[in-house]
């Protein structure tokens, strides 16, 4: 038998947008690294986000080596444009339950690949309720890799469980989320719909996020993207009270990139990331504000053009990311910037049109805070990089990451989303008490703190004097959960059983 046939066999299968695939990468690089032998599957349209975030074996640190694999994503059955494979290039909200549709259907290519590698684990996706039941037919344990902190899963898992807006009428008055540590409120407006209100398209949802919850609990267990020291009162209630079995092993983003592999995550940038390392260079450190929306987030050109005058007002240097809407209309795309912005904010600002190497930037000492939407990537990315940050959520799990950041943490400032647009006043006001003065000071002192330990959370041992952190620990222990000849587990049905 090769040595390769001896390697433990990790199947990894996230979901297909960017706050999914690019910790995923992240996640089987930490494994491989181990000596696990490592495979994610996607599609073909997917596939060169993957292999340009894994990179070449030998420009990648550690000699690691990911395979991949692609299943067909039947766009065109379900409506969709052709090569419309990732949630970041669906042409307009209405489309998603179609996405969400065909998402359901990768189910039996799958499992194709499962019985001709039959790996000895399956990593996937919550959105993937059903490959908790596929792995267990080919007698392997699915664990569930959550992109979500466990603060946002616990607070999430509350509001499913108790439904305390079920009879509140207002959108705005704030209600205690139940039996969640830290006498937490929402309003109705912040939660997702389908927790807020009772209606057919809601009920879907509603139908999937009791799905996903019931599979992790059936599941082999979640690896959770996120360190203990961060949030150690929700990642027990996790465990103890929510029931789930889970590992902390985050941040995956710190998982041992070099420069170049940072500016190779995700799209192809389009920045060259030298130019945009030399315009970071000439500025002092913490002078700069990052401002990204994540992958997904399409603001109007009015709020566009708020944000260039909020930034302009502030002073501030910036890099500000926008993404192109229109990549073939750009002309109509520079309306939104008021007339001259560019010119007077030469030197000052970098606009970035399209995809930004955001790990390389935020890790920059020049980098001082982060306007986010509070995607959990960005959240962590940010709190890794030890920056304050203004808050500024669009939907999902985004306003509960907002409260752990502002709340919890106590490192950011809630920009203040209530209606459909947020002013420039708003904008330069919450950019200055990151930025400027005591208050921002404070917040960055005790954010670094926590960037601090994120690294010591990472740090691998020496298998000497130094041990290694938590979350380092973490991987070890799921991977030794699995030594090979263990893996074919008698109980055809319920394999988490037996390894439990
Ligand atoms: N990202 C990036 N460049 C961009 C936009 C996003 O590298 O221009 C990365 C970012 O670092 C993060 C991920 O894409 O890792 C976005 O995930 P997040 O959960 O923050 O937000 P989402 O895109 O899922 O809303």
């Amino acid at each position: 038998m090769a040595f390769e046939d001896q390697k433990l066999h990790i199947f990894f299968f996230p979901f297909l947008a960017q706050g999914h695939m690019l910790p995923t990468v992240d996640l089987a690089r930490l494994f491989a690294a181990r000596g696990v032998k490592a495979t994610i599957v996607t599609t073909p349209h997917n596939l060169p986000i993957i292999s340009r975030t894994i990179g070449q074996p030998k420009t990648t640190s550690h000699n690691i080596i990911i395979n991949t694999l692609t299943i067909r994503f039947p766009s065109l059955q379900f409506g969709l444009p052709e090569g419309c494979e990732n949630a970041d290039s669906i042409p307009s909200p209405s489309l998603a339950p179609n996405f969400f549709r065909a998402i359901q259907l990768l189910q039996e290519p799958l499992e194709q690949l499962l019985l001709h590698h039959h790996p000895d684990c399956l990593i996937a996706n919550p959105f993937f309720p059903w490959a908790t039941d596929s792995a267990a037919k080919f007698g392997i344990p699915r664990i569930v890799f959550n992109a979500a902190g466990s603060f946002t899963l616990c607070a999430m898992e509350h509001t499913r469980l108790y439904k305390p807006y079920k009879n509140v009428l207002s959108d705005s008055e704030p209600v205690v989320i139940p039996n969640l540590p830290g006498e937490i409120k929402m309003t109705k407006m912040e939660v997702p719909g389908s927790m807020a209100n009772e209606n057919d398209e809601n009920r879907a949802w509603a139908k999937l996020h009791a799905a996903m919850s019931e599979a992790e609990l059936k599941s082999f267990g979640v690896i959770v993207n996120s360190f203990c020291e961060l949030e150690q009162v929700y990642a027990d209630h996790y465990k103890k009270v929510l029931g789930r079995k889970a590992w902390n092993v985050g941040p995956v983003s710190l998982s041992g990139r070099d420069m170049k592999e940072k500016a190779n995550r995700g799209r192809e940038a389009s920045i060259d990331e030298q130019e945009c390392l030399r315009w970071l260079h000439s500025k002092q450190p913490n002078s700069v504000l990052y401002i990204s929306f994540g992958s997904m987030t399409n603001f109007p050109k009015s709020q566009l053009k708020e944000i260039a005058m909020g930034l302009e007002a502030s002073g501030q240097y910036f890099i500000w990311v926008v993404r192109s809407q229109k990549e073939d209309e750009e002309e109509e795309e520079e309306e939104w910037l008021p007339e001259g912005f560019e010119k007077r904010m030469e030197g000052k600002g970098l606009i970035i049109r399209g995809w930004a190497p955001q790990v390389l930037i935020l890790d920059h000492e020049a980098v001082g805070g982060f306007v986010t939407h509070c995607g959990w990537n960005s959240t962590l990315e940010g709190v890794s990089a030890g920056v304050p940050m203004v808050t500024w959520p669009t939907g999902k799990d985004q306003f509960y990451n907002q409260k752990f950041v502002t709340e919890v943490l106590g490192i950011g400032v809630a920009v203040g989303v209530e209606g459909d647009s947020v002013e420039k006043e708003a904008i330069e006001k919450a950019v200055r008490r990151i930025m400027e003065g005591e208050e921002a000071v404070e917040m960055r002192n005790r954010a670094k703190k926590f960037a601090k330990m994120a690294k010591e959370a990472v740090e691998e041992g020496d298998h000497k004097d130094k041990s290694p952190g938590n979350s380092d620990n973490n991987i070890d222990k799921v991977t030794k959960k699995f030594p090979r000849p263990d893996c074919l587990i008698a109980d055809f049905s319920f394999p988490w059983a037996t390894s439990s």
